[in-house]
């Protein structure tokens, strides 16, 4: 390990010149931050626009012939506001210029949308004094479209090798043919856990809009309180479902080496934030837990069939039906007569009549039947094994909030139980279970 810290900063903390000063303070107030992570400019208030949003919506415009100068104006103030307000010695009017261009001549959406981290990663080196270090030249995609962790890594210990301070533009890299690709929507905070693997660093830190990782979304619950250290463990099955901090693959570069995360707050600094840890960290707090994430818009597919228990390779013949359409799911309940999948509406979308056709086809079942609007809460925590009382505080806290319960899926790691409820239920099962929990 070395002594270097590389600090990815999200939208929201770069979304004006005010927050880029507040960056350069954090930066300059350790030489350890020597490789800096940046996202394109988020939304400075409720109403405004994220720039990748905008450079999406530019591509679209092309791709529909639709003239697209007014999209990409908002796109070009916004950089143009910041250098000048910082007083940046910088023509990004050319580089404005060639993105503008590039875009005309049909470049490829995912190239329109790693702009907004391209330019931004040129503004915020111009201002640190860092050099600008294209994350095309350094993030390897393969053939098939996906990174490339061993190619990329080399390359970071080569290429950064004499480089002692560097900007490096978050979300895309390219093909060896020099193909621009990104990751999926906010891979800012995967760009830095690999530039983090990459350099070997003591320290990962993701500067973020809140003070680290609470224990429920902070839009549904009122004064969460922060998660102070979290396990890798734990922290996946949270982002999986729906923690929206961190990307849920963040934290697979990092993790083989033992690379701590730590969340952090721009706007509050002092605040220490959480730290995710490796998974032996033993959490004390046994019979609590750790936090709670939820997403909507599932489907449930319920089979019913008797005797299915004794059907040997019934289980089997529809998994192969979902792999077959491409489908996966977030949790299989079953009981002696019954099965249950519970799948996301998003992978479902305009498969779900075919599906059923093909169940009832091949396995005969006495019933069927598709339920939707549900939305699936995890409550998750390490410190939940082997510690009795923890699902039947969660069932009393939905039952006392007049919440009826879905389905109940406990993980055999004894961390995670998942509890379906229905959509317009969510926001306030959340509520219920983190109050059960907290007070
Ligand atoms: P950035 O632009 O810095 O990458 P994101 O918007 O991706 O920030 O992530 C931070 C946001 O995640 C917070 O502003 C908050 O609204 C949301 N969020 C959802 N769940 C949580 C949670 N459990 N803890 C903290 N923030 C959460
Ligand atoms: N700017 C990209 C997005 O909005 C990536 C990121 O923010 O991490 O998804
Ligand atoms: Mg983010």
């Amino acid at each position: 390990m070395t002594n270097t810290i590389v600090a990815k900063f999200g939208g929201s903390s770069l979304a004006s010149s005010e927050q880029f000063r507040k960056v350069k303070e954090i930066v300059d107030a350790k030489p350890e931050r020597r490789y800096i992570v940046p996202s394109a400019p988020g939304k400075r208030n409720g109403k405004d626009f994220k720039i990748t949003d905008l450079l999406y919506l530019c591509h679209a415009h092309v791709e529909s012939g639709i003239a697209f100068d007014d999209v990409f104006k908002l796109i070009a103030d916004r950089y143009i506001s910041i250098t000048q307000e910082l007083d940046i010695d910088l023509d990004i009017q050319v580089h404005l210029e060639k993105v503008k261009s590039d875009l005309m001549d049909g470049a490829s959406k995912d190239y329109a949308a790693s702009r907004g981290e391209y330019l931004n990663g040129i503004v915020l080196a111009k201002f640190l004094g860092y050099e600008f270090v294209d994350a095309a030249d350094l993030i390897i995609f393969g053939e098939n479209g996906c990174y490339d962790p061993l190619k990329t890594q080399s390359n970071i210990q080569e290429k950064l090798k004499n480089i002692p301070n560097a900007v490096i533009p978050g979300f895309y890299g390219a093909t060896e043919e020099g193909e621009i690709l990104t990751f999926t929507r906010s891979g800012s905070d995967v760009t830095g856990s690999i530039i983090a693997a990459g350099v070997k660093a003591k320290l990962y830190e993701n500067w973020t809009d809140v003070s680290g990782f609470l224990m429920a979304d902070p839009r549904i619950v009122e004064n969460v309180q922060t998660i102070e250290k979290i396990t890798y463990k734990e922290l996946r099955e949270l982002s999986y479902m729906g923690a929206s901090v961190l990307h849920e693959e963040a934290i697979f570069p990092v993790r083989d080496l033992g690379i701590p995360i730590n969340i952090k707050n721009t706007n509050c600094p002092e605040h220490p934030g959480t730290l995710i840890v490796d998974d032996s960290y033993e959490n004390t707090s046994h019979g609590k837990i750790t936090g709670i994430a939820g997403r909507k818009d599932f489907s449930v597919i319920s089979i019913e069939k008797a005797l299915m228990n004794l059907e040997l390779g019934f289980c089997r013949k529809i998994l192969s039906i979902l792999e077959m359409y491409g489908v996966s799911f977030e949790s299989m309940p079953s009981g002696i007569d019954s099965m249950c999948f519970v799948i996301a509406d998003s992978q479902l979308k305009n498969k779900k009549e075919k599906i059923v056709e093909e169940i009832k086809r091949q396995c005969n079942p006495d019933s069927i039947e598709v339920y939707p609007n549900m939305a699936v809460i995890a409550t998750v925590g390490k410190g939940m094994a082997q510690s009795p009382g923890i699902a039947s505080t969660i069932f009393r806290a939905l039952a006392e909030a007049h919440i009826n319960i879905r389905m109940i899926n406990q993980g055999s790691s004894e961390m995670n139980i998942l509890t379906g409820v229905e959509t317009d239920d969510f926001e306030k099962a959340v509520n219920a279970i983190y109050r059960a929990f907290n007070e």
